[in-house]
């Protein structure tokens, strides 16, 4: 750890626009503190296969993370784990409180991505982690030879709900809408996939308990309003996602949603502090673009850098 907790640029998340930035930042001469307050690679870890990241064809989300979060050790980068409270700005330094303690920096990078948005429906809470889940690598086995359902119409619920259907007997799709915003070629598999059945224009209305446990999900029809009862003991939430940014609300500018708005160099309202990756308002969120983002802010964390040394 550096005295007082000082260093050049601070890396809030460690994720794939993190890590990246961290190389990048060391490799431009800076003592560099990386936080993070979960397990290194972000998304990517509860993430089955990736097929879209230039030179691998296809490589599992946990190993992909750990080759990346190797890379920032070999490089130097100090890592260390830290739930962060607060960023605030004294003069040029930019000041962020975890539950570990107070660092120092007069540049910061945010790139703290997003977290799983919430159905917000009766149940939901009240049967996490007792047959609901967010995570189907994490879970997925518990339902070995059984019936789930899969909730979302995006990349991360059609991606899921394959790579389920070599655990589970069958996979119930549950979208609101008939069209889904995932990739075409993931679109193409899972309608071609045997093990699931597509539930569309259908929503959850809520989440059925017995004896503790999750024992199925009320959906209704939207064109007829009618309502069933699906009995799965297991449903996995893919409805997207919410940006980490409970820290930065009334410093930097933020959009409607809550994502850092920032330029093509990653700067953001304020000067030294950048913001990579998801976290950002951007069009196309992937782990390419996210490493993009974050050699980017380091480039530039570097430049201001040398600005407000004269
Ligand atoms: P997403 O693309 O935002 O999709 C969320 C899905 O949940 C949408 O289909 C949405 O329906 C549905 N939804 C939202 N709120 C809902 C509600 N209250 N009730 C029912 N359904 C609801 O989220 P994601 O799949 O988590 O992906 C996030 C980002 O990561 C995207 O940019 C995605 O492309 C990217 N990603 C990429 C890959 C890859 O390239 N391999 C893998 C995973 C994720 P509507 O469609 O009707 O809005």
């Amino acid at each position: 750890m550096q005295a007082n907790n000082h260093y050049d640029v601070i890396i809030l998340g460690a994720g794939p626009a993190g890590m990246t930035a961290g190389i990048y930042a060391v490799r431009a001469g800076l003592r560099v503190l990386m936080l993070e307050k979960g397990a290194p690679g972000g998304q990517m870890v509860n993430t089955y296969e990736v097929e879209n990241y230039t030179g691998y064809e296809k490589i599992q989300g946990p190993e992909l993370s750990l080759k990346m979060f190797e890379h920032t050790q070999k490089m130097g980068v100090t890592y260390e784990y830290g739930d962060v409270q607060r960023v605030h700005v004294e003069g040029n330094e930019k000041v962020v409180t975890t539950d570990q303690g107070t660092y120092h920096a007069p540049a910061l990078i945010v790139a703290t991505g997003t977290k799983t948005r919430k159905l917000d429906v009766p149940g939901e809470s009240e049967l996490a982690g007792r047959g609901i889940s967010w995570c189907a690598i994490c879970d997925g086995a518990f339902y070995r030879g059984q019936a789930v359902a899969v909730v979302g119409g995006g990349n991360s619920a059609l991606e899921e709900s394959l790579y389920l259907t070599g655990l589970v007997e069958k996979v119930y799709l549950i979208h609101r809408r008939q069209g889904f915003r995932a990739d075409e070629v993931v679109i193409e598999q899972v309608k071609k996939n045997p093990k699931i059945e597509l539930v569309l224009d259908t929503v959850v209305e809520r989440f059925v308990e017995e004896e503790g446990k999750l024992a199925g999900l009320v959906l209704q029809h939207l064109p007829t309003k009618e309502t069933t009862l699906l009995r799965v003991p297991g449903a996995f939430l893919y409805v997207g996602q919410v940006p980490e940014t409970q820290a930065l609300q009334g410093l930097v500018e933020l959009d409607d949603l809550g994502y850092v708005r920032a330029k093509e160099d990653c700067s953001t309202s304020i000067p030294g502090i950048f913001a990579a990756g998801d976290v950002r308002v951007k069009e196309l969120r992937q782990i390419v673009t996210a490493t993009s983002d974050g050699a980017i802010a380091a480039q530039n964390a570097a430049k201001y850098l040398k600005t407000i040394v004269g």
